[in-house]
């Protein structure tokens, strides 16, 4: 049955592991939002209307807190002194981190749903249109909510999931924390390179 997949190309494999990667996160989005967890089949059949709208407001007021991408760039901050921040603080968009306070705001996004611009995830392959009305509402809803936040004063980051590989991950904070420790107006921790050897 996996004949004549097993036979792609490397980078036409690649794209559709891409396109799968985005399936799953669909899946595991739709079955948390309380719908069958039929799967594959729960995403690739016409979503009803009716159901599409009540996983589409769900999806929107319950925002998944705590995702490993979030753990990862708060545990960032943590070690590097800059704490005091809020969680899904009530203003638009409800970012993942915030100081209200200094009003400063940062997004974690998730590549596949917020369509990352460094990603380019392909469609999934199913119901291309429903997914691409899907992923344009997404999109013009983050650029609404960064936009009314701008407008309040906010100072906004985004970080993207794939800038938290490994390989990236370094370059990611480094780039992005001397900024924030500067807006916060902290002071950086030092990173916790290597443990010194204590004097016997
Ligand atoms: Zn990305």
């Amino acid at each position: 049955m996996a004949k004549a997949k097993a036979s792609k190309k490397n980078g036409q494999a690649k794209a559709e592991r891409a396109a799968a990667e985005g399936e799953q996160a669909a899946r595991e989005a739709i079955g948390r939002s309380g719908q069958s967890g039929e799967l594959p089949s729960a995403v690739s059949r016409e979503a009803p209307p009716a159901s599409s709208e009540a996983v589409h407001k769900s999806m929107v007021s319950n925002k998944r807190a705590n995702t490993k991408p979030e753990l990862l760039v708060r545990k960032r901050l943590r070690e590097a002194g800059l704490t005091g921040y809020r969680l899904q603080w009530k203003v638009p968009g409800r970012p993942d981190v915030a100081w209200p306070g200094k009003r400063i705001a940062l997004f974690v996004n998730g590549c596949f749903w917020h369509r990352c611009p460094h990603c380019n995830l392909p469609l999934p392959k199913s119901n291309v249109e429903y997914w691409h009305i899907k992923f344009e509402r997404n999109v013009e809803r983050d650029e609404r909510n960064l936009a009314a936040l701008r407008d309040m004063g906010w100072r906004v980051h985004v970080i993207w999931e794939c800038q938290l590989k490994k390989k990236v991950i370094d370059d990611t904070f480094a780039d992005l924390l001397p900024v924030l420790a500067e807006e916060l107006g902290k002071e950086l921790k030092a990173a916790e390179v290597s443990k010194p050897e204590l004097p016997a």
